[in-house]
């Protein structure tokens, strides 16, 4: 099984090496991925201008940065190698719970393999001002996500959540309920007005969500889908105001 690696917080990052390393036991891993950091990138493409790779033997696997996107990384890389069977994101340092998948470059990878055809998993874990992840720990996570993600019946699209200590797995559905970006007002030494988009933590979380999951020490996996259209609102359009013929 060929197996494509990528992330968005760029070719360096120590989350991408614990999810190559696991992946190494199930398949052929190359690594496709940004030359600098594009977390919160979202979907983006880059199509102003070219793209190119450049290898990078430094790392312990068939490893090749881009100047691009994480989307940029799996298009390139599927083009390249063109029989990638799945296509692995991550270990992202952050979770990406509920709205986050918006905005994560991470789950984008995940997303732009699932629009070529090809199976799409995005693994994100909690990281803190004063700590890294501790990726020794979690390996034997990844690697148990991995095995059961990889057999039947092979979803299209999983985001992965690892908290810190994790004590099981279970399949859970993105809380939507709350969106958690938030503009927060400072200013630069002279006083001039500057603005950071950040996010704020939310207390409550609805149990059977990727958020309540973490939250009670749990690996949350949340199928996903590419279909954004609103079926129930579709139904009910449809039903009470059709489109005239
Ligand atoms: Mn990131």
């Amino acid at each position: 099984m060929n197996i494509l690696v990528t992330n968005d917080d760029g070719i360096y990052s120590p989350g991408l090496a614990a999810l190559a390393s696991a992946a190494r036991e199930f398949g052929t891993v190359r690594v496709v991925a940004p030359d600098v950091e594009q977390s919160s990138m979202g979907h983006a493409i880059t199509h102003s201008r070219p793209l190119s790779y450049r290898a990078t033997p430094s790392l312990p696997f068939e490893a090749f940065r881009v100047n691009g996107t994480p989307a940029d990384c799996v298009a390139l890389g599927c083009h390249l190698w063109g029989d990638v069977e799945v296509v692995l994101s991550g270990v992202n340092l952050g979770l990406n719970l509920g709205n986050s998948a918006w905005h994560s470059g991470t789950l984008a990878a995940a997303k732009q393999a699932a629009l070529l055809g090809v199976r799409g998993i995005a693994f994100s874990t909690s990281t803190t001002l004063e700590s890294e992840p501790d990726f020794v720990a979690l390996a034997p996570f990844v690697h148990q996500v991995l095995a059961f993600l990889l057999e039947p019946p092979r979803l299209e699209l999983v985001n992965v959540n690892l908290p810190v200590r994790p004590k099981g797995m279970l399949w859970t559905r993105q809380s939507v309920r709350y969106y958690d970006g938030r503009v927060v007002p400072i200013q630069d030494p002279r006083g001039r007005p500057l603005y950071w988009s950040t996010v704020v933590s939310l207390e409550a979380s609805e149990e059977g969500t990727d958020r309540w999951a973490v939250e009670h020490d749990l690996i949350s996996m949340t199928p996903l889908r590419l279909d954004l259209t609103d079926h129930t609102g579709l139904e009910h359009a449809t039903r009470t105001r059709p489109v005239p013929t």
